[in-house]
């Protein structure tokens, strides 16, 4: 018998799980600190109205990789959802991700695709040749107008800092089309789970030889880790080492809860861009089911903050501070035996979930066989 312990129930530590107890000579305990599977992907059904509702926030599996595709699909049906995403800026209402819509509205113009490839690289500054950061990049490909529009406010309410702080790598996220295309994403593949993602965890942990231990926090000095085969942690790296660098930073999100009758906003997703406006977005859940029908409408405003050591940490800011530590709580885990650190907490990188999911299936390969 191969035991193996498990930190956290998420999609790492369940795709980890589930592939692991595909051989019966595997036992496998997860420990998992709240009162439910499924991390910050976990969804439940209303008790008022049955609508269901993404606990943590939106989210929207989209993948561009058909081995994920097609692993997640064994869990659940995926209905074909497309996310379109609206911002709100001084009292005028935009399509996003920015595209010919946005651009021709926002400048009261009628351009077509070439033509306004021309204005846009025309409003960039071109003396940014290497962008080194948030705000250099948005600078260098849509201008200062568009920046200060859809990203500047937005950003620092929900980085809660100067968007040349942040990396390039969080605005190159977002594209920015020629064309009327407004899909959020660009992924190739794109659903929603017709049962909430909830039902995904349950089934992959359905095992005789998976046991959860919810409510359970792991203290990593309660826990011998060299008596199990491997043990797979999934939880915030710095707290692992009870923050003997220092904690890394992350934004925590939270949400005011209201109900109204019928439809609140027309769709899933509102953005509002304006600085002024304390909340960051508004998700109205129903829409994320619209095979379903409800005459009653749940709708979020969402707020982010700092996060505090109680706080549920989502994402990760990596600012330069953070990355000093980020190096050092790395030697440490170089030094470790028989333990693998995987996901969005325990690498301390900004994952969506099928990346997640990609890469917890390839660390998994070296422990099955
Ligand atoms: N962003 C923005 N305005 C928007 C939407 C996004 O400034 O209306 C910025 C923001 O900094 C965000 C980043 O673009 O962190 C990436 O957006 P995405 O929608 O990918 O973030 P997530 O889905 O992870 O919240």
């Amino acid at each position: 018998m191969n035991n193996f312990l498990i930190v956290g129930a998420g999609f790492s530590g369940s795709v980890i799980a589930e592939q692991l107890a595909k051989n019966p000579n595997n036992q496998i305990t997860i420990l998992e600190e709240r009162n439910h599977i499924g991390g910050n992907c976990y969804t439940e059904r209303d008790s008022k109205t049955n609508i269901m509702l993404h606990v943590y926030g939106p989210h929207i599996f989209n993948t561009d990789n058909i081995e994920v595709w097609n692993y997640i699909q064994q869990f659940t049906e995926l209905k074909p959802y497309t996310n379109r995403v609206k911002s709100v800026y001084k009292d005028n209402i935009y399509s996003l991700p920015i595209n010919l819509h946005t651009i021709n509205q926002f400048f009261g113009k009628t351009l077509n695709p070439e033509e306004a490839k021309e204005f846009i690289a025309g409003l960039g500054d071109q003396s940014i040749n290497d962008p080194q950061n948030f705000e250099e990049q948005a600078l260098r490909f849509i201008g200062n107008d568009l920046y200060k529009a859809f990203f500047y406010g937005y950003t620092k309410k929900q980085w809660g800092c100067e968007p040349k702080e942040l990396p390039a790598s969080i605005l190159k996220r977002l594209p920015v089309r020629f064309n009327y295309n407004d899909n959020y994403y660009s992924t190739s593949f794109q659903g929603i789970p017709i049962n909430g993602f909830t039902e995904i965890f349950e089934k992959m942990l359905n095992s005789p030889n998976i046991k959860v231990k919810l409510n359970t926090k792991f203290i990593p000095t309660d826990y011998q880790i060299s008596t199990y085969d491997h043990v797979f942690y999934t939880g915030p790296l710095d707290a692992f080492f009870n923050f003997k660098y220092g904690r890394l930073s992350y934004r925590t999100v939270y949400f005011e809860k209201n109900y109204a009758k019928g439809d609140y906003q027309g769709n899933a997703v509102i953005n509002y861009a304006d600085e002024s406006i304390p909340y960051t977005r508004i998700h109205e859940h129903k829409h994320f089911t619209p095979w379903e029908i409800h005459d009653e409408t749940i709708y979020f405003k969402e707020y982010s903050k700092e996060t505090e050591i109680t706080d549920t940490p989502y994402y990760p800011k990596r600012l330069k501070e953070d990355l000093k530590k980020l190096e050092l709580y790395q030697t440490e885990v170089q030094k470790l035996n028989n333990i693998t650190f995987l996901g969005r907490l325990a690498t301390y990188r900004y994952m969506d979930m099928h990346h997640v999911i990609a890469e917890a299936l390839d660390i998994v390969k070296n422990f099955t066989i």
